[in-house]
Parts: structure tokens; sequence; C-alpha cells
């Protein structure tokens, strides 16, 4: 569409108003250094526009241009390893072109244009293809072969489809009278369409206790992780990202401090994949928006890092995207809500901020792909609620959509019990939907383990309700026993440093065992409860080698170490009676 021209008028920070042509959502560049921006509300002849650079220097009577389109990404081969900023601007090259200060401006193509990739048709010409199809491959990595598909919209007999080296400028062939390349552009703030959505069905595994045996998350679930600063948000984010085992991973690093992301931009490239032994980064996009960049393209780079995640479900890939924090996203909201001079809702939030975190997360779920394929989107988002209150209008409006509430306890951070998850506030929906997958697909035990360990939790914290009152030696032994073995599951089994070697990823297999031992330890225990030396106990063999379990490398820990790990702790109790 041709461009018009306008004229700035006024200057609110990052929200600049002029008088120019356009529509909600177009695209426009605003100033003599042509900001990258966005048309967010009409106001009679003018147009309200969210930049998504810094403003400082723009003056009235600048110009601004409209490109008519809305703010898009653009998705192909190359996508991976990469890291971009909240509107897809490549980090990695601009850092080469212009230092470490982002130039103005500056207008470079998300992907790499010239780089030639080699591409294989799936399909034959002449054959009717549809939207979403995949019509061939390229080997985007080792790890990861990129599936080419049919632009949504089109639809038609292929025609000119050959195998060859091609850039992303290259026509590879047509649908019907329309020409496809390897990558396509996509609207940010639309959800690609999908076939129809499927019930979920697995979890996404993470390697970490405390969530995949209690609370976890199902492939395109959604779980919220509220928390003070300094109880684990952003290593719960980093972990999963390394270990969960989702096919894609896709990091928006969203409004928290620079050194945060930083980190994350220095470890990542060093992290090795434990599925595949291979760079994690090459199953990773990272999408970086600090808090010291403009508060604008935070508010984009949620929908940027939901439409590449769209892209590669679409693909027939299992996605997992973390947000953090969603918290600086809403925050980005209220501040340009704010310059509008909107009617503020909740604790200066805008009205319509439920609905956005709604429409956000809706994005997420198990489908089928329009090629027929599964492919699903899991959603983990931090929330940094101000002083930890979970009654702030943020927390309470994800906790309404999230089925998976992981609750950080400053308590629990302070005393270094990592996770820092309080385990009888937090929850899953999703447990019993997956039980017959755990039956299935791990053990017939594991439901009955997990209520199991959740009940003695539970009585536990009752428990010691009435030993602050009366003391512990005065619980029958019973109880005793109960409260010795509640702390073997916090101790033993809960707590996992996310920093050891080993302990740092337990495959879920381990994480089984590990239950098992410590029942069967409890079992033996009540058995002989007459006679055991509780003292004793605690200093036996077996609650010694129970507590080392989760440091055993995770090679060595087969089903065999398993049965002799049942007989040591037989054997060990046996010494600790009187
Ligand atoms: P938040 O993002 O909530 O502000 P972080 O994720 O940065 O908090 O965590 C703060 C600190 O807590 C980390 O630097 C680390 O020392 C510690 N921590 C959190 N979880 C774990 C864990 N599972 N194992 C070891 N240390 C942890
Ligand atoms: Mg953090």
């Amino acid at each position: 569409m041709k461009k018009s021209k306008g004229i700035i008028k006024r200057i609110s920070g990052p929200v600049v108003y002029a008088e120019v042509d356009g529509a909600i959502n177009d695209v426009v560049k605003v100033g003599n250094d042509a900001l990258l921006g966005e048309i967010i509300e009409l106001r009679g002849k003018e147009k309200v526009v969210q930049v998504y650079e810094e403003t400082t220097g723009i003056k009235p009577g600048e110009p601004i241009v409209n490109t008519h389109s809305p703010l898009s990404v653009t998705l192909g081969p190359g996508l991976l390893a990469q890291v971009f900023d909240g509107t897809q601007r490549p980090l990695e090259v601009i850092k080469e072109k212009s230092g470490i200060f982002i130039k103005k401006g500056i207008d470079l193509p998300s992907l790499d244009m010239e780089k030639v990739w080699t591409f294989t048709p799936t399909v034959k010409n002449n054959t009717q293809v549809e939207q979403g199809q995949i019509i061939g491959e390229v080997e985007e990595n080792t790890v990861i072969t990129h599936k080419i598909l049919v632009p949504p919209g089109f639809s038609g007999k292929i025609s000119g489809l050959r195998p060859g080296e091609f850039t992303l400028k290259d026509v590879i062939g047509k649908v019907g009278d329309k020409e496809i390349k390897l990558a396509q552009e996509w609207p940010v703030r639309r959800a690609r369409p999908t076939g129809k959505r499927l019930g979920i069905s697995k979890p996404l595994i993470s390697g970490q206790r405390v969530f995949d045996f209690l609370f976890p998350v199902a492939k395109g679930g959604v779980a919220a992780i509220p928390g003070p600063f300094g109880c684990g948000k952003t290593v719960t984010q980093q972990s999963f990202a390394k270990w969960c085992d989702a096919d894609i991973i896709v990091y928006v690093g969203c409004g928290e401090r620079g050194n945060e992301m930083v980190e994350v931009l220095e470890e990542f490239p060093h992290l090795k994949d434990p599925k595949s032994g291979e760079a994690l980064m090459k199953r990773t996009i990272l999408i970086a928006n600090t808090s010291n960049m403009p508060v604008a393209a935070r508010e984009a780079s949620v929908y940027t890092g939901i439409t590449l995640a769209e892209y590669f479900r679409d693909q027939g890939f299992a996605v997992a995207l973390m947000a953090d924090s969603t918290s600086r996203w809403a925050e980005a909201m209220r501040e340009i809500s704010g310059r509008l001079e909107e009617m503020p809702g909740e604790e200066g939030y805008p009205a319509y901020l439920a609905k956005r975190l709604a429409e956000f997360y809706e994005r997420a779920g198990i489908v089928e792909t329009l090629g027929g394929d599964e492919g699903s989107i899991s959603v983990i988002g931090a929330v940094s609620p101000p002083g930890g209150d979970f009654s702030e209008p943020v927390t309470q409006n994800t906790l309404r959509i999230a089925k998976c509430f992981w609750a950080l306890d400053s308590s629990l951070a302070n005393k270094r019990h990592y996770w820092a998850i309080n385990w009888l506030e937090s929850y899953s929906l999703y447990k019993d939907v997956l039980s017959d997958w755990y039956s299935e697909n791990i053990s017939k035990n594991w439901n009955l383990l997990r209520e199991k360990t959740q009940s003695l939790l539970q009585e536990e914290a009752e428990l010691q309700e009435i030993v602050q009152l009366v003391g512990l030696d005065s619980l029958p032994k019973e109880q005793q026993l109960l409260l010795f073995v509640a702390k073997m599951i916090r101790e033993d089994f809960l707590q996992q440093n996310a920093f050891h070697e080993v302990d740092m990823f337990c495959p879920i297999e381990k994480q089984l065992a590990m239950v098992e031992a410590i029942f069967a330890f409890y079992e033996k225990c009540k058995g002989k409860i007459d006679t055991l030396d509780l003292e004793a106990l605690q200093v036996s063999e077996s609650v010694e080698f129970i507590a080392r379990l989760k440091y055993m490398p995770n090679k060595e820990f087969t089903s065999k170490k398993l049965a002799k790990t049942k007989e040591t702790i037989g054997a060990a109790v046996a010494e600790a009676e009187q």
C-alpha cells in the first residue's frame, strides 16, 4: 500500500501525537530518525503512536510516515539461536554494525537475507495445498529441521517447487498465482490460525522434582510463578529453558534488570542440550528487553515471542515460552496508558489489563496444526508482585487464567530451601488430567505417591502447630516418625540445587525412585515402630543413603540400583531396632 506522510504535533515520553492518515496498529516511522512506532489510538484528526525507540530529541513539526502495515515478524530459517529485541531486531547484528548503543531508526532485516539454505520439497508440483501445510524442509542446524509452511491465507495448486539452494529473498515456487519464499511475515498481535484444539494429554517435564512430581504443568498448559524479588523466578525460568522436554524454547526477558539478561546471554550459548548433547541455543530463541530499553518495545516483546512460538508450533513442535517478567510487561501497559490519560483501573493499570493477559495466555495450548500434526505452546509466566503481595492485579488476573500456580515463598528462600515453592499453597489443575499419562509412562504408583506425599506434608504442617505448643517428645512415636519422614521429603527430595552438577537435572525415573525409596523406608519403620529407636534411626545408614540419592550421577541410577536401594534401606532400618 502507498505510504502516507504526516506531521508530529506533540511528544509525551514513548507516546507521540501526530496528524497522519491511518488506522489502529499501522506501523509508522517517526521523526527525522524514522523511529519505529505503531498507531494505538485514533483521536479525531490526531493519531496516537507508541514509539519503540527512545524519543528524546524528536520535535513537533518533524515528519511521520505511515507504512499502513501492522507490526509483524519475519518467520523462516535462521530464527533459531538468535537474540532479538522486542520488535525482532537482531541484537547481535546490530552490535556488530552500531556498537553497544543501538543507532536510532536502524532498519535491518530480522533474519539474514543473504544466507543460503538447502531446501528439499516434500510435496509434488501440481498438487492442491492448503494454508499451514508443510511443503518442504530446510535443515536449519544439526538439531532442528525447519518445516516450510504454506502461509496462512494461501491455497491452490503448487507449481515451480524444486529442491535447491535458496536465500530468504528467492522464490521457491508458487501456490496458485502467489509466490512462495522460505520466509513469511505475520502480524504479532494476531494469533496464527490452527486446526482444532486438543485436550491436555502429557506433562512438560523439567527434571525439577517439586514441579514434575507435585505441581506439573502440561504441554500446552500455562503456569504462573509469582514471587517476591530474589526467590527464584528467574532461576526457575532458566532451568525450564535448559532442561524441559520441549523441542523449541522461546525465552522472553522482559523488562527485568539488564544484568539478569546478560547472564542469560552469556550463559546460554555455552550450554549443552541434555537431549542431543549439542548446543542448547540450536533450539532456542532469546528475546531481550531489559528495563533500560524503551517501554513500548517491552510491551511488544511478549507478542513477538508468542508469535515466534506459534510459528514453530505450526511446524508440529512442542514449544515452551518463558516470560520473565509479565509484571514488567503490565507496567509497560500502565505507563503507556497513563501517557494517554486513560481512565485508570485497579492500582493504575489500564482497565483492559485482564483482557490483554487473557488474550496472551490463550495463545498457549495444544492443537492440531493446519498441516495435521500436533503442536503445542506451553507458557511459564513469572510475575513480580510489588512486596510479594499476591493480591495485586497482575497476579490475580494471571491466576484466573493459569491452571498451574507455583507460589514462591520468601521464608523458604530465606532458609535457603530451594526451590522455594510453597508446597501447601501451590497447585496444579493439570495433575488429574495427566494421571493416566503417569500410570502408563512412568509408574502405576506415581499418582498415589504424589497424593501420599501431599497429605504427609499437610499432616506435618498440622502437627508442627501442636509441637510448638507441647514439644516433640510428647507426641506419640508414630507422629514423630511422620515428622521425620516429612523432613526427608522436604530436604532430600523437594530441595534441589539448580547449580549442582548432578542435581540440576533429575530424570523423572529417578524422581520416582527417590520417593519410592522414602516411602519404602517409611513403611519399614512403621512396621517396626514399637521396637524402633528413633534417635538411632536419624543417623542411620539408610537415612544417609536416601539423602545422598540426589547427588548420585543420573547414569548410575538404574533399576538394579534401586532394588539394591530398597535392600539397603531394609537392612539399615533393622539396625536401628532396639
Ligand atoms: P527472582 O528472579 O525471583 O528475583 P532469582 O531467580 O534471581 O530470583 O533467584 C535469586 C537467587 O536464589 C539465585 O541467585 C540463587 O542464588 C537462589 N536460587 C533460587 N532457586 C535456586 C535453586 N533451585 N537452587 C539454588 N539456588 C537457587
Ligand atoms: Mg528475576
